[in-house]
């Protein structure tokens, strides 16, 4: 309930402040505090708390050096710049920027807490939950290529378009769950399982470009990723059919292949999952933050 409160705030805040355009547009532009005796670069924009598993869309001054974690962030010729806060992230995050003229400024972010229920699955196919040993080793390879799909810095800013749904329907599964399959405890819920007959059409919930494609997959079936730039990329499990090829330039809401059960799933749904590089984020935030901008566009 607390978490619902929050979102439905962070909303409301999100959309009272989304006048820009949407071609980069900005969330919640909350100026942050400055070091004490220090001035406010008013040019310098992030929102003071996010949640846990969300995508972070700041503003620097052009010219700025940004530094995150272990990188420096990648600004759009807008002074955008993106990082994802992980599930497991409690304490507040801390951005380093530089401007141009050498002045540095330390920006700090609360990160708010969440509920993460655990997800009784059962009737997975056993082969998934436990595979044999001479599967786990395709397995392994397999992960290695989509993970080397996700490692990639490209300067296309579709990111900050106002995301949509890629199938409507309900929401089956959600991100962070903490799963059970077959009653033996597996890994958090890496995206957000939304329910639809095989054979719906998925689409492009915003423009990217396809990074990797692959039919079957061991555990995720079809498998299909779309990089929106600036480490920030979709994926999208156990797909029926994928009508996209690597390299493709793909527009928001175009056809990317179709929904089904392939991999290791209990039914036809389809599984979207995001990422900030390696840091895996909550796509249902990302399309609350894209309501956000089209009801501050209007
Ligand atoms: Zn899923």
């Amino acid at each position: 309930m607390r978490l619902a409160v929050a979102a439905a705030l962070a909303t409301l805040a999100l959309a009272a402040s989304s006048a820009a355009p949407v071609a980069d547009a900005q969330p919640a532009p909350t100026p942050v505090a400055a070091p004490a005796g220090d001035a406010v670069d008013p040019r310098i924009v992030f929102p003071p708390s996010v949640q846990q598993g969300a995508m972070v869309i700041g503003k620097v001054p052009a010219g700025a050096s940004v530094r995150y974690g272990e990188r420096t962030l990648r600004a759009t010729p807008y002074g955008s710049v993106v990082f994802g806060i992980g599930r497991e992230q409690t304490a507040p995050v801390e951005v380093d920027v530089m401007a141009a003229d050498g002045r540095s400024q330390r920006v700090s972010i609360v990160v708010l807490p969440r509920d993460w229920p655990i997800e009784q699955i059962n009737g997975v196919p056993p082969k998934t939950v436990n595979p044999p040993p001479e599967i786990a080793e395709r397995i392994r390879r397999e992960q290695a290529l989509v993970t080397a799909a996700r490692d990639r810095d490209d300067e296309r800013a579709d990111f900050a378009q106002a995301f949509v749904w890629p199938v409507r329907g309900r929401i089956s599964g959600r991100f962070g769950n903490q799963r059970v399959y077959n009653g033996q405890p597996g890994s958090a819920h890496s995206g957000m399982d939304i329910a639809a007959a095989t054979g719906t059409p998925v689409l492009a919930p915003a423009a990217g470009v396809v990074t990797f494609a692959a039919p079957d997959l061991y555990l995720t079936g079809g498998t299909l990723l779309l990089d929106h730039g600036h480490g920030i990329s979709s994926n999208f499990l156990h797909l029926s059919r994928i009508d996209v090829k690597v390299g493709d330039r793909i527009v928001q809401g175009q056809v990317l292949g179709a929904v089904g059960a392939t991999g290791r799933a209990t039914g036809p749904h389809l599984h979207w999952g995001m990422n900030w590089f390696d840091v895996r984020i909550d796509p249902l935030l990302v399309l609350e933050r894209g309501d956000a901008v089209r009801a501050g566009a209007k």
